[in-house]
């Protein structure tokens, strides 16, 4: 490829988008929700089935051989492309939220103490505000919030130094905000909050599937991200864990796969990242994003980065001329500070009547409050936003034709 990505041409390797929706062509705008699949992903899970759909781990027979080395060999790929140091490192579950709930029901269970603080942010998914919160009533733990900068666009910096001086046990903080596409300088945020002697956890999931990413530069001890958003199928999601922590942590499940040795009375835990994986795991699923790594590495992370900035400014710039039309979060004269997400509001039209009309143009967007209620509601003041998601497949074209979906509404609501 040539030093940009080719929205088109990237476009005809997902089957999905040669469809229609209400009889146009779809154009899908959701990928912050989930991302569509590449018919490689597709096709590495039917040739799983078809060639050598085997459980992995105990079988002494080839294909039994050869799906324990490909699941293996996409934790590698995974492991490569965040920045860890081992695949041992990697542990395979559901998604973002599993991994989340994994080290607050297992680290969580013996580190957080009655009076111990938990600092999260107002800008926090529910998948990293619920575990908490549900660790938090059964010790008698204290959740502390990072607030939102005054123009609600970004995290305060002041509320963050304030709050890591109260020394909380854990800082546990979102990469990218799903609502706003705001960035946060999580490598920054966690040195600050080492020094104060906090563990921290960072929510990927919304930063993995766009920008090249670190782990290891970040400096976090643990990494939460989905593989549905990284055009991996569903039900397949990673917890990055260093493994000095993951070895000093308790399994959340026992049975299979999980132990080294069972006795009448007794059990001992297996390797990492076994040790997490109790059970049959998600074979087709954890190949499959290895699938998608692959995909995703051939194009580059740092382009699809670009690209993504690109088509914010474009859209940034047409939805600010539009009358009665609030965008969320950074302008364009921040946009490294920002990813291609845009949540709007349009004068007092409810956004899932905004939603229906991008329907009838074939769009896909989300209206709601995107799973993040204490910020939507509690700081926006709002029921619900529209937002726009933006992936490797999306071009201007998208752009312009949510433009006409957007005046389309406003005639039909009869705003000027
Ligand atoms: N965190 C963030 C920032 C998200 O955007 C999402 C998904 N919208 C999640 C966590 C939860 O992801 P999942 O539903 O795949 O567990």
């Amino acid at each position: 490829m040539g030093s940009r990505i080719d929205p088109d041409k990237i476009k005809k390797d997902f089957p999905i988008l040669k469809n229609k929706m209400n009889g146009k062509p779809l154009i899908y705008l959701d990928s912050a929700a989930t991302s569509q699949k590449p018919k490689i992903v597709i096709d590495t899970i039917t040739d799983y089935y078809e060639n050598y759909n085997a459980n992995i781990h105990r079988g002494i027979y080839k294909i039994a051989e050869t799906a324990t080395e490909r699941y293996i060999e996409s934790k590698r790929k995974l492991a490569g492309f965040i920045g860890a140091e081992k695949f041992e490192e990697i542990i395979y579950v559901r998604n973002t939220t599993e991994a989340i709930n994994l080290v607050a029901l297992t680290w969580g269970a013996s580190n957080i103490k009655k009076g111990d603080r938990i600092l999260i942010s107002e800008m926090e998914h529910h998948s990293n505000i619920v575990p908490w919160q549900m660790l938090a009533k059964k010790k008698g733990a204290i959740i502390d919030y990072i607030k939102m900068d005054k123009n609600g666009e970004g995290l305060s910096d002041g509320s963050f130094l304030e709050q890591i001086e109260k020394e909380p046990k854990l800082l546990a903080i979102t990469h990218v905000s799903n609502v706003l596409g705001s960035i946060n300088d999580v490598k920054s945020m966690t040195k600050i909050a080492k020094k104060n002697g906090a563990t921290v956890l960072v929510d990927g999931a919304q930063s993995v599937p766009h920008m090249p990413v670190n782990v290891n530069e970040i400096g976090c001890d643990f990494f939460a991200l989905s593989g549905h958003k990284m055009l991996a199928p569903t039900g397949i999601g990673a917890l990055y864990g260093k493994m000095d922590l993951l070895d000093s942590m308790e399994p959340l499940f026992g049975g299979g796969d999980m132990i080294k040795n069972v006795g009448f009375d007794s059990y001992t835990t297996n390797d990492l990242p076994w040790k997490f994986e109790a059970g049959t795991s998600n074979i087709e699923g954890g190949i499959a994003l290895g699938a998608a790594v692959d995909y995703l590495e051939k194009i580059g992370m740092q382009k699809v980065r670009e690209h993504e900035k690109e088509l914010t400014v474009y859209a940034l710039e047409k939805l600010n001329k539009i009358k009665g039309l609030k965008v969320f979060g950074y302008g364009k004269e921040n946009i490294e500070k920002r990813g291609g997400v845009i949540s709007f509001s349009l004068d007092k039209i409810h956004p899932h009547d905004v939603s229906a009309v991008f329907d009838s143009f074939g769009i896909a967007i989300r209206a709601g409050h995107h799973c993040a209620m204490p910020l939507v509601r509690g700081i926006f003041k709002v029921g619900a936003l529209s937002r726009m998601s933006f992936y490797i497949y999306n071009n201007k074209r998208d752009v312009d034709v949510s433009i006409d979906a957007i005046n389309s509404v406003k005639n039909i609501f009869k705003v000027k």
